[in-house]
């Protein structure tokens, strides 16, 4: 668990257009070296947190968040969603809308000092100068299987979206083997 404190946890873009509140303790949070990590975010790595869209809010008045795809290297794009005023990107889904991956960085300061990553993965592409520690880290060269780096409860939590998710990927493939958009 990221958190040792209870949900809700607080955020905002860095021109404070967007509030948004996450309403439930993540499933997992990546610390990521993946080179798609390092362009986004124009540094070394990123910090994201795992979590279900639904548990994602935004608050106080907030504005809708414009969202633009981009392609990745597994062909599925990641679709980013931005404020509307700084253009800063909040958070992002690589091909499964139920689930999205926030900029742990977005936090409040308050909740961002009290986040540890669950998991420090891509180290294959980690920069020679950068080291980071925490207690029980485990790091992976690549990716993990996610049964083995997950709480309990986060398993359970997706036993419950995986419904939802394998639905829309059905509606994926039939999209492209039908060549067009299905409406339902
Ligand atoms: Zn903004
Ligand atoms: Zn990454």
């Amino acid at each position: 668990m990221p958190f040792t404190h209870p949900p809700p946890y607080h955020g905002s873009c860095p021109c404070r257009t967007i509030r948004y509140r996450l309403n439930a303790t993540p499933l997992v949070c990546h610390l990521c070296h993946c080179t798609s990590c390092q362009q986004e975010s124009g540094t070394a790595y990123c910090i994201n947190i795992l979590i279900e869209t639904r548990n994602v809010e935004l608050i106080d008045n907030s504005p809708p968040l414009l969202s633009n795809d981009i392609p990745t290297d597994s062909g599925d794009p990641q679709t980013l969603f931005r404020c509307p005023k700084c253009y800063f990107v909040l958070w992002s889904y690589y091909a499964w809308p139920v689930m999205s991956m926030v900029r742990a960085g977005t936090l409040d300061t308050a909740d961002l000092r009290r986040l540890t990553p669950d998991v420090e993965i891509y180290t294959k592409s980690r920069l020679a100068f950068v080291r980071v520690e925490w207690e029980g880290k485990r790091e992976f060269v690549e990716s993990y299987e996610r049964e083995l780096v997950w709480c309990e409860e986060s398993n359970r939590r997706r036993d419950v979206y995986l419904p939802e998710l394998l639905a829309y990927k059905e509606k994926l493939e039939r999209e492209k083997q039908e060549g067009g958009v299905v409406v339902e």
